[in-house]
């Protein structure tokens, strides 16, 4: 049995139920878990001691959408100023060439990025599988595991090509008895059920306008009965109101209730176009909502409506999207651009840095379906944490609110980063060993991918 006891925190913000925060506060994590919270004085005897003086404690990150893979066509010249639907049609056909070891690099250095900026748990939407290419799925899971983050893939799909209304080309998409075969895999092999749990699936049609509606429909059934979570991009842009209106004769709200996923065993990323109404029964399901704000300005599709949903009982989560249309992978970032766009759509007092840290843990979680089980720092809880130091230059003059100052001042990546009890980043690097072998198989990778 390890104990890790992290202390002397300026100031440690729980997360939890009551919205503890603790000055000078620590955190002891037995075996993985939580096991004890407290004020200074009363720190319990550890195998492992790691200071925060001067720093900001918080939960790890959660980050509740994702493409990993996309980070191999990072910031393409070609698809830099295109409407959402041009934009994938530029790069489908270069995603069309992953494979197992592009699809495990990409997770690899993507999960590095990600715990850099002091994320612990991620989701990764991966719905691209090539014929020929492997078992992308696995492949991703082995770097998650190898470098010891917590991780929730979805084995995603797509069926709907060109040649049936869709928008990808064939050489994406697949049949859905082949999708639902795989599906139904991916959770007998890899999903995790048990409390603590470092790996579990969830089932992902990509969106309205990449998938037959009778594949939405099957895959919320087999959810049902697998019981695993649901996942898919809706209401993120006009031109896919627009398709579904023309395609389907109805809004993708009616479409996504209409199919079997009005249930809050659904999170959906982006929610920017839903009307009030709309909102309110997303509310009324308990559907979560992956709140990607970098992503909707770089392609220009609006403001999502996120104080309305919170205030609606919709669970928000962060998700970073991309690594191509928001080409950095910092949930610091994405929290930060989520409390800007908060002020700068609903006014200055509609959300503040606590409101983002929500969003970023607790609701993040929630999203996942693990609400109280990470997200938080509370007995019981996996032992996920993030360290954030707040000296030097950037916050000199900060002193009255850390909070508000870790979010407002910066911009800062984690100084360390635990994954269950164990230190994945370390005085801001990466404490695996590889990360330059990585890098270069990433670029070769990355070469193969976008060659003409
Ligand atoms: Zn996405």
């Amino acid at each position: 049995m390890t104990i890790l006891v992290v202390r002397d925190a300026e100031l440690l913000v729980t997360c939890d139920d009551d919205g503890r925060e603790i000055p000078g506060g620590w955190v002891a994590i037995d075996s993985g878990m939580v096991s004890a919270v407290g004020e200074p004085g009363s720190e319990p005897a550890a195998d492992r001691t790691i200071s925060a003086r001067g720093c900001l404690v918080t939960p790890g990150l959660i980050n509740t959408h994702h493409h990993m893979y996309q980070n191999l066509t990072r910031s393409h010249a070609p698809a830099l100023s295109g409407t959402l639907f041009q934009w994938l049609q530029t790069l489908y056909p270069l995603w069309a060439r992953l494979d197992e070891e592009a699809a495990h690099v990409s997770a690899w250095i993507g999960l590095a990025e990600l715990a850099l900026g002091g994320c612990t748990t991620s989701t990764d939407h991966l719905y691209v599988h090539p014929a020929g290419g492997g078992d992308v799925l696995a492949a991703e899971i082995a770097a998650a595991v190898d470098l010891g983050m917590r991780f929730h893939p979805t084995r995603g799909s797509m069926s709907l090509s060109q040649k049936d209304g869709g928008l990808p080309p064939d050489s994406v998409v697949q049949d859905d008895d082949t999708i639902l075969a795989a599906s139904e895999d991916a959770v007998a092999r890899f999903h995790d059920r048990s409390h603590g749990a470092m790996v579990r699936i969830a089932l992902a049609p990509c969106s309205p306008f990449s998938v037959t509606k009778g594949l939405m429909s099957s895959t919320a059934e087999l959810a049902e009965r697998l019981d695993v979570r649901l996942h898919t991009h809706l209401c993120e842009d006009r031109d896919e109101d627009a398709f579904c209106l023309e395609k389907f004769g109805q809004r993708p709200i009616d479409y996504f209730e209409e199919v079997g996923w009005g249930s809050s065993r659904s999170w959906i990323a982006h929610c920017v176009q839903p009307n009030a109404a709309e909102i309110e029964r997303l509310g009324r399901w308990g559907t979560g909502a992956a709140h990607c704000p970098s992503s909707n300005m770089i392609l220009g599709v609006g403001l999502a409506p996120v104080r309305e949903l919170r205030a609606a009982g919709v669970p928000v989560g962060i998700g970073c999207d991309g690594s191509a249309s928001a080409d950095s992978a910092s949930l610091w970032l994405e929290a930060r651009m989520a409390l800007l766009q908060g002020k700068l759509r609903s006014g200055p007092q509609s959300m503040g840095a606590r409101d983002a840290l929500s969003m970023a843990t607790r609701e993040g979680a929630a999203c996942l379906g693990r609400q109280g089980e990470i997200g938080e720092l509370s007995v019981g809880a996996c032992g996920d944490v993030a360290v954030w130091s707040l000296d030097g230059v950037r916050f000199a003059g900060a002193l009255s609110d850390p909070v508000e100052a870790w979010l407002r001042c910066g911009p800062v990546s984690a100084r360390d980063t635990i994954v269950h009890g164990r230190p994945v980043v370390e005085g801001g690097q990466l404490v695996h060993p590889a990360q330059d072998e990585m890098l270069v198989r990433h670029r070769a990778a990355a070469m193969r991918l976008t060659a003409l």
